[in-house]
C-alpha cells in the first residue's frame, strides 16, 4: 500500500515489508518515509486544519457515521487485515473490527456535545457591563502515534475524536503493523473527509519521529506506546498538548468468597487475549491462600486448553508475538524468574515467535517480569492472606492503568475502588474490560491524560474565552 499525503497515496523507492508473524510470509510493502515527508505531512495538516475548523459539527459527524458503515459493511476485510499483519486471532481482529466502528460513531455522537457556558463576568466588580461565554477549540494540528497490538481500533481512538473536534490529523502507526492504518484512510477518504485533513505517514518512528515531535506546527501529541518511546518524545516535544497511553503490568486480586471457575475463566482470557500483547492485559494475580491451590489448578487446567496456532483458524485461541526478538524477550524474562526461584505451572516455551501460553507461581519481587511490563502471555501467580496485602501488593509496580477484584462483598469491593492505584478498577471482571467510551488511561508510568471519545475530545479541544463590553446594556 501507499501512504497518503496532501491528499494523494504516494510510494517511495524504499519500502518497509509487512509480514505475518506467524509465518513470516510478505503480506504488502509500505513506503519508508524521510524527514521530509514527515514535514510535508505537517505542513499539509497545517492546510487541512484551516479546512476542517470550518466545517460544520454535522457535516464532521456524518463523515464518521458514514466511515463506521464502511468499515461495518466490509467487517471482514478488516478483521483479515489485523489478524495477518498482527498477532491477533480472526476471532480477535473481528471484535477489534466491530470495536472500530463503534469507536468512530460514538465520536460522531460526542461531536455534537462539545459544549460551552456563559461565564458570570459580572461576578467582580469591573465586569458589570461584559456578557460572554467560552466554547471549546479544536488544537490544530493532532500528531497521532499508535502501536501495533490493536492496530486498527487504536488509531480510530485518536483519528475519530480528532476529526469529530474540527482538528487535522498526522498519524504514524506502528511500522509492523501499518495497513490496517491505511485501510481506515481510505475508508475516512470515502466517507467524504477533506483529504488535507488527514496524512498517514508510514515509516520508522527512529528515523521520522523526532522531526515529527519537535515540529512546532503540532500543536498536540497523542501517543499510545511503551514508556521508553513515551519518555523521549515527552523530553522533546517542546510546548504542546500531550495525551500519554503507556504500558501496565495490571493486578487481579481473587477473594475467597467468589465463584473459582468464572474468576479463572475470566483472567485466563484476560492475560492471554491478543498474545498477553495488551495494554489492559492480567499479569499478576493475587489470590487468598484458602483458594489458592483450587485456583491455580483451574487456571492451568484452562491455560493448557488454549489452541495456540494459526490466526486466521476459526478455532484458535491464540496467535504468536508480534516478533521473533519480543518472543526472545519473553522467554528470556521467564528464565531469569525461573533461576531466581519462579516455578512454572505450564508452557514457559517458545518456538520462533510463539510462546506458549505460561502460568508462573514463586516469582520473586527483583525478578524482570514481576516489577516490569511483560507484555506476552505470561501470567504470575501469587497467594495472600487478607485485601490490605493484596493491595498493598497491587499497587507496588511503578505502573496504574486497570486492576481488578473478584469478591461478592460489597464493603470489600469499595474498599479496593477505592485504594488501588490506577485509572479503572473492574469489579467481577479481569482487568481486560474497557468500553470505548469511558474514561481510559493510567496513572503514574502508565500515561498522561485520558482517552475514551468524549474525554479525548475534552483533551483536543481548548476553551476559548469570548468577551463582550457592552457599556450601554446595564443601563
Ligand atoms: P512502541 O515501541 O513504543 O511504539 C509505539 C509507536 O511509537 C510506534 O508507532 C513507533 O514507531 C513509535 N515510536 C517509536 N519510537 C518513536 C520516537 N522516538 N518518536 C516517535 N515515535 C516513535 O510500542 P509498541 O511496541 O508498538 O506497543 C506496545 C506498547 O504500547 C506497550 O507498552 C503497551 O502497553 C502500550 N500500549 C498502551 C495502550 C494504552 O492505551 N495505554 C494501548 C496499547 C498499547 P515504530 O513502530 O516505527 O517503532
Amino acid at each position: 500500500m501507499k501512504m497518503l499525503i496532501n491528499g494523494k497515496w504516494v510510494g517511495r523507492r524504499k519500502k518497509i515489508e509487512v509480514r505475518d508473524p506467524w509465518n513470516n510470509r510478505l503480506i504488502d510493502t509500505v513506503p519508508a518515509a524521510s524527514r521530509a515527508d514527515a514535514a510535508a505531512a505537517v505542513a499539509t495538516a497545517v492546510e487541512g486544519f484551516e479546512i476542517s475548523k470550518r466545517m460544520t459539527v454535522y457535516d464532521r459527524a456524518q463523515i464518521l457515521f458514514k466511515a463506521a458503515r464502511i468499515i461495518q459493511d466490509d467487517l471482514e476485510g478488516f478483521a483479515r487485515t489485523i489478524a495477518r499483519e498482527g498477532s491477533k486471532t480472526i476471532k480477535e481482529a473481528r471484535k477489534e473490527a466491530r470495536r472500530c466502528t463503534n469507536t468512530l460513531t460514538c465520536s460522531a455522537e460526542e461531536a455534537k456535545r462539545i459544549l460551552g457556558e456563559t461565564i458570570p463576568f459580572d461576578s467582580f466588580p469591573g465586569g458589570e457591563k461584559r456578557v460572554g461565554y467560552y466554547y471549546r477549540f479544536p488544537v490544530g494540528v493532532v500528531l497521532a502515534i499508535t502501536p501495533f497490538n490493536d492496530p486498527l481500533n487504536l488509531v480510530a481512538h485518536k483519528l475519530g475524536p480528532a476529526i469529530a473536534a474540527g482538528n487535522a490529523v498526522v498519524c504514524k502507526p506502528a511500522t509492523v503493523t501499518p495497513l490496517s492504518a491505511l485501510k481506515l484512510a481510505e475508508a475516512l477518504l470515502e466517507a467524504g473527509l477533506p483529504p488535507k485533513v488527514l496524512s498517514v505517514i508510514t515509516g520508522y518512528g527512529g528515523a521520522i519521529g523526532d522531526a515529527l515531535v519537535q515540529d512546532p506546527r503540532v500543536r498536540m501529541i497523542s501517543f499510545t506506546g511503551g514508556t521508553e518511546a513515551g519518555e523521549r518524545i515527552a523530553r522533546l516535544a517542546g510546548i504542546k498538548k500531550m495525551g500519554m497511553e503507556l504500558g501496565s503490568n495490571s493486578p487481579v486480586i481473587v477473594l475467597d468468597d467468589v465463584d473459582l471457575d468464572a474468576a479463572a475463566e475470566s483472567c485466563v482470557s484476560g492475560a492471554f487475549w491478543a498474545c498477553g500483547q495488551n495494554c489492559i492485559g492480567v499479569q499478576r494475580i493475587y489470590i487468598q491462600k484458602r483458594v489458592y491451590k483450587k485456583f491455580l489448578d483451574k487456571f492451568v487446567a484452562l491455560t493448557k486448553k488454549y489452541k495456540v496456532g494459526p490466526k486466521l483458524d476459526e478455532d484458535c485461541d491464540m496467535g504468536p508475538m508480534i516478533s521473533e526478538g519480543e518472543a526472545k524477550r519473553v522467554e528470556a524474562w521467564i528464565k531469569e524468574a525461573v533461576a531466581k526461584g519462579a516455578r512454572i505451572a505450564c508452557g514457559g516455551r517458545r518456538k520462533g515467535t510463539v510462546v506458549q501460553p505460561t502460568v508462573l507461581t514463586d516469582v520473586p519481587i527483583t525478578a524482570t517480569i514481576h516489577h516490569q511490563e511483560v507484555f506476552g502471555p505470561v501470567v504470575n501467580l501469587y497467594p495472600v492472606s487478607t485485601l490490605d496485602e493484596a493491595i498493598a501488593k497491587a499497587n507496588s509496580v511503578n505502573y496504574g492503568l486497570h486492576a481488578a477484584i473478584f469478591t461478592n462483598d460489597v464493603n470489600k469491593a469499595f474498599k479496593a475502588a477505592y485504594e488501588l492505584d490506577c485509572g479503572g478498577v473492574m469489579i467481577n471482571d479481569s482487568t481486560d474490560y474497557r468500553l470505548d467510551s469511558m474514561p481510559f488511561g493510567g496513572v503514574k508510568y502508565s500515561g498522561l491524560g485520558r482517552e475514551g471519545l468524549k474525554f479525548s475530545l475534552q483533551e483536543m479541544t481548548e476553551p476559548k474565552v469570548v468577551s463582550f463590553y457592552l457599556p450601554d446594556w446595564r443601563r
